[in-house]
């Protein structure tokens, strides 16, 4: 077994949409990046190549590559799976915590578990997705940004 570790930040501006675990949330903001900006999936490639010792995010889609430009995060998560699946290993299970002020996020926890459970190809319960705040403190209470941290166990093939 392995495990590995993934945390990410966007900032949050206007005109760009929110989307977190490829669900589109409704608020009035969006984060910013050169892809979609989901925070939470990032968050989750970097622990999945983390966990088989196969670096990060970054250096497999380059932010500088024209290639990535807006591309949905959900797509990334697969080529990181194929990677993973590569090294010899399968997902056993995911928890990702996403820190956000606001949106209220509760409504779409169940989605956002699907979403990633369908793209990982593996069981609802093998992927836990929870929000907090931060009681108003720091980048994410005050609104400029999320964060996302995120553990993944991973068992050979
Ligand atoms: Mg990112």
């Amino acid at each position: 077994m392995r495990i590995g570790h993934g945390y990410d930040v966007h900032k949050l501006v206007e005109e760009r949409d929110l989307i977190l675990c490829g669900e589109k949330i409704e608020f009035e903001k969006g984060l910013l990046g050169h892809s979609d900006a989901d925070v939470a999936l990032h968050a989750l490639c970097d622990a999945m190549l983390g966990a088989c010792a196969m670096g990060d995010i970054g250096r497999h889609f380059p932010d500088t590559d024209m290639k990535y430009k807006g591309i949905s995060s959900m797509i990334l998560l697969k080529e990181v799976k194929e990677i993973v699946k590569k090294a010899g290993y399968k997902l056993s299970n995911a928890d990702i915590t996403i820190v956000c002020q606001r949106p209220k996020l509760a409504p779409y926890i169940e989605n956002m578990q699907k979403n990633v459970a369908s793209v990982l190809d593996v069981n609802k319960d093998q992927i836990n997705v929870k929000a907090t705040t931060t009681e108003k403190l720091g980048f994410e209470g005050t609104g400029e940004g999320i964060s996302t941290t995120c553990v993944v166990l991973l068992e050979n093939l």
